[in-house]
């Protein structure tokens, strides 16, 4: 609760620093804020992890990161649009559709969000299908008819929920109840019996999914259909992944499913020099961020610059990239 209070009222000064037109100074401090997802995902501390490398160097550089709970993806890219979130992590499909105005209807009303900037990739982000083991679901074909949770509103795994379930020729009446709790809330739901399945779309390994299958029995249904491999064959953001058999109780074979990457953003509203220092700080530490959460064990620099961006890359990542002899 007291951490929640400090963070709230960073943000705020974030807010007024900003507004004040201060944010390109190097020497006066600058405060940032970074827009994650639920406590119990991989974007949280994701969030925390860099600030926590940012923050480490901010006597000498003066810029102060914090990370906000969020309610995901598309939350996030359009809290940077609008100027109250100076970065934030959001799915590699969403990033690709904001940047271009695709994908879903408030970002084709919005147009095209050119002034979004990549800054990088970071984690797989593998569909999961994760649903109670007498519900009977094995497939992703298997949830006609059931309760499902398809992600809060504002996630990028709602939002990626609707592109699936409509490619699949699907409409929210062939639920029994489509719910759209936040993922924290998921576990409990699914274990309680309130839902039958929840679908969303994480590194792994995730807090959340070892929370729900250790304290239910629990299967990672398989998401792999003539429907999802047209949608993989035809948009680049896609990609065919596993989630790791032994991974999680219950469960000691791979699961065939698709996903998108993670990545990390920011708009041309942030300076280059804050995001240079947000960038030197996670791969100055490099060995040190990749211990940070088990799902960074195998991130590779050289793909973290350019795998599953689809906007340009920001100026002060460039920089950094550039200094590095990466680019
Ligand atoms: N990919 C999810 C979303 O944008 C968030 C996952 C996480 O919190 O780690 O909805």
């Amino acid at each position: 609760m007291k951490f929640k209070k400090t963070l709230a009222v960073s943000a705020a000064v974030a807010g007024l620093t900003a507004g004040a037109g201060m944010s390109t100074g190097a020497s006066a401090a600058e405060f940032i804020t970074i827009g994650t997802g639920g406590v119990t995902g991989v974007y949280y501390p994701t969030g925390g992890a860099i600030c926590r490398l940012v923050n480490k160097g901010r006597k000498a550089h003066g810029v102060r990161c914090s990370a906000e709970s969020t309610g995901g993806s598309v939350y996030n890219i359009n809290t940077i649009r609008a100027g109250e979130l100076d970065m934030g992590v959001a799915q590699s499909d969403w990033q690709y559709h904001a940047y271009n105005g695709t994908g879903k209807e408030s970002f084709k009303k919005a147009g095209p969000f050119k002034e979004l900037r990549a800054v990088f990739s970071v984690h797989a982000e593998p569909v999961s299908i994760v649903a109670r083991k007498d519900s009977g679901v094995k497939t992703v074909d298997d949830l006609v008819g059931k309760r499902v949770n398809i992600g809060n509103p504002g996630s990028g795994t709602e939002a990626t929920w609707q592109v699936m379930w409509s490619a699949m020729g699907k409409k929210k009446s062939d639920l029994k109840l489509a719910a759209q709790m936040k993922s924290a809330e998921t576990p409990a739901a699914l274990c309680d019996n309130k839902i039958d399945a929840f679908f969303w779309l994480v590194g792994n390994p995730a807090a959340l999914n070892k929370e729900a299958a250790t304290t239910c029995d629990v299967t990672f249904a398989v998401v792999d259909n003539a429907a999802i491999k047209k949608l993989v064959a035809d948009n680049p953001y896609y990609r065919t992944a596993t989630i790791p058999g032994g991974m999680y109780r219950g469960n000691p074979n791979d699961t065939k499913t698709f996903g998108v990457g993670a990545t990390f953003v920011s708009s041309t509203r942030s300076s280059d020099n804050t995001v240079y220092q947000v960038v030197k700080g996670v791969f100055d530490n490099f060995k040190q961020f990749k211990k940070m959460h088990p799902a960074f064990g195998g991130l590779k620099e050289s793909e973290m610059i350019k795998d599953a961006l689809s906007a340009p890359l920001h100026g002060g990542a460039v920089k950094y990239y550039k200094e590095r002899g990466w680019m």
